[in-house]
């Protein structure tokens, strides 16, 4: 099979003579290779996008809703993986470099195009794609098993860590150590050995779903991690299939090998919440597992507190359930500012608990309120108060023009989600337009034709509906573009970074500029200093949020900034 065969090709061009050109060059040069999709201009790709897949994309630098690089920025935050070959009315060669090194496969002049140079070019992207392909799986895999290496394995332990602390979800990291691999080896030979090795492989990769990951990590020492876990029990079962596959002897050159390993189990965020200590603990809980006996498989957690550890969430449940009653939570509220004004347009609700002396944030409690639904009424108080604060600002004659408010994964599923958000409103008095519910991709991807459907309601109710601590890694912005929403916050993390690695640079100016095609407005979170300020403004962001525009504060203490803010001039 050649490398073009069944290659589908989006051409976006909106000039209807240069789109007839190419596809009469590529039936000519190429019958039958190509199929060709053709799209006006960039905002008719996504839905296109949708529905197709698509290998190379030929773009031309001059469209309806896109102009010269700007183009190939919005389509590669469409379809970050996509290949894109450029097409030119110009010949200027510091352009094309330019276009190549933002990751053009290739820089067409359309007068110089013919059949044979098109489809070459076409046909060169692809095999470039192909060996890099392969290049990438040689470099990041284990030749024996063709599990994948500890590099590739590291790589997504890390994201897999960053996805479960934002979905606060555990995850469970396991080193699982043959006891009698040596014998094996020594009494049957090596190709035994290495049968032994690539059957544990498969053996481990059956015990995981998709998202989970298993790797070699030399000798006969695997490693394997498994994310989305809601406790210890969830890690528990893993281990105990782990060890019921293992339990299988392996027959191979008429041999047959019984097989036993050690296991050892360490938990995020519980045992460590980075990556050198969760591995690290894991070895711990695997020694430990070996030193019970060698003749049989058998698993053994980092530390063994794990009913202390369930004893502890419960506590943390019942505090919750008492402060709730005893009117322990309060909000701050966080100013959101409009970057060509200066000015405070909005502010966002920020749960906090007064417990005692202490004022606790969210990030020590809202696990326990999550999994215990304790989410679902503090958070219609949430809104309920939220909104009646705002009524009263507005009262004192303060400017504010919207107020906004986290949905939790769990809040989001709960069936009343829109009667409660209706109620609010009611009871308040507030309109609903000044209401912006703040919601995570987690909760959008869970299940997206519920989704889409709850959205549509909560739109019907005329509030504004954000999709928070984006990181355009997990989704490409043409998924956001099916949801009806109306702004992207972009994450704390990559407006940190943005000024030191210059593909989180990238990554804000593509999605501010996709979510403009869109008619979304682009917010960053967690601004701190006045080079963030600058490059953002830069990059057209529409607004933003953070300690350089003020911390979260006391209803008493935002109604004073307000009043500096109408008055100041900035
Ligand atoms: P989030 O939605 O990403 O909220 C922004 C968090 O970033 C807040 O933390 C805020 O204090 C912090 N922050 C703001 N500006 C800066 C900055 O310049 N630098 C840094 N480093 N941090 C900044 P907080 O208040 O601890 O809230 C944590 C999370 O808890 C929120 O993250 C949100 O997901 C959740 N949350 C807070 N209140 C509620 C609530 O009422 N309901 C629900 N469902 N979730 C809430
Ligand atoms: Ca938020």
């Amino acid at each position: 099979m050649s490398a073009a065969d069944g290659v589908v090709i989006l051409l976006v061009e909106d000039n209807p003579g240069d789109q007839r050109l190419v596809r009469e060059m590529l039936d000519e040069a190429a019958p039958d290779r190509f199929r060709l999709i053709v799209a006006a201009c960039l905002t008719d790709t996504a839905a296109i996008l949708d529905r197709e897949r698509v290998d190379i994309v030929l773009l031309d630098l001059r469209l309806p809703d896109g102009n010269g690089l700007d183009s190939l920025v919005k389509m590669h935050a469409l379809l970050p993986e996509v290949l894109i070959v450029v097409l030119s009315h110009v010949e200027d060669e510091a352009l094309a470099v330019k276009a190549v090194r933002m990751g053009a496969q290739d820089f067409l002049v359309k007068a110089q195009i013919n059949g044979p140079l098109l489809t070459r070019s076409l046909r060169y992207a692809l095999e470039r794609r192909r060996i890099e392909e392969e290049l990438y799986r040689l470099a990041h895999h284990d030749a024996l098993t063709g599990l994948p290496n500890r590099k590739l394995f590291y790589e997504r332990l890390g994201g897999a860590m960053a996805m479960a602390r934002r979905q606060r979800r555990m995850l469970a990291l396991m080193i699982v150590d043959l006891n009698n691999f040596k014998e094996i080896n020594d009494t049957h030979g090596h190709p035994v050995g290495d049968a032994v090795l690539v059957q544990v492989a498969e053996r481990l990769s059956r015990s995981l779903r998709e998202t989970d990951c298993v790797a070699r990590l030399g000798g006969d020492e695997f490693v394997v991690f498994a994310s989305g876990l809601a406790d210890a029990e969830d890690a528990e079962n893993i281990a105990r299939k782990i060890v019921d596959l293992l339990a299988a002897p392996v027959d191979e050159g008429g041999a047959s090998a019984g097989l036993a390993a050690s296991i050892g189990i360490a938990l995020y965020p519980d045992d460590g919440d980075d990556l050198e200590t969760l591995v690290g603990n894991a070895d711990a809980a695997m020694y430990r597992a070996k030193g019970q006996g060698r003749a049989a498989s058998r698993y053994a957690f980092y530390s063994r507190r794990d009913d202390a550890r369930v004893g502890e969430r419960a506590a943390l449940e019942d505090a919750l359930r008492a402060a709730f009653e005893r009117e322990e939570f309060e909000i701050n509220y966080q100013p959101q500012v409009d970057l060509h004004s200066r000015r405070i347009i909005g502010v966002e609700a920020l749960l906090r608990w007064r417990r005692g002396d202490e004022l606790w944030t969210p990030d020590r409690f809202m696990h326990a309120l999550e999994s215990s639904g304790l989410i679902l009424p503090v958070g219609e108080w949430v809104l309920a108060a939220a909104c009646r604060q705002t009524v009263i600002w507005r009262g004192m004659g303060l400017q504010l023009a919207r107020i906004a408010v986290n949905i939790s994964p769990r809040q989001f599923r709960d069936e009343r989600l829109v009667e409660r958000v209706a109620r609010a409103l009611r009871e308040s008095g507030l309109d609903a337009a000044s209401l912006e519910l703040e919601l995570t991709e987690e909760s959008l991807r869970d299940d997206e034709e519920m989704a889409i459907e709850k959205l549509r309601e909560l739109n019907a109710l005329g509030v504004r509906l954000a999709i928070d601590n984006y990181r355009a890694r997990a989704t490409s912005l043409r998924d956001l573009k099916r949801f009806p929403i109306h702004a992207v916050k972009l994450d704390r993390s990559i407006v940190r970074d943005m000024l030191t690695n210059p593909e989180d640079a990238e990554i804000v100016r593509a999605v501010i500029s996709v979510a403009h095609v869109f008619k979304m407005k682009g917010v960053a979170e967690g601004v701190e200093t006045s080079d963030q300020i600058d490059m953002l403004r830069e990059h057209a962001c529409d607004d933003a949020q953070g300690y350089a525009f003020g911390r979260p504060l006391s209803p008493e203490a935002l109604a004073d900034i307000l009043r500096d803010d109408s008055s100041a001039v900035h």
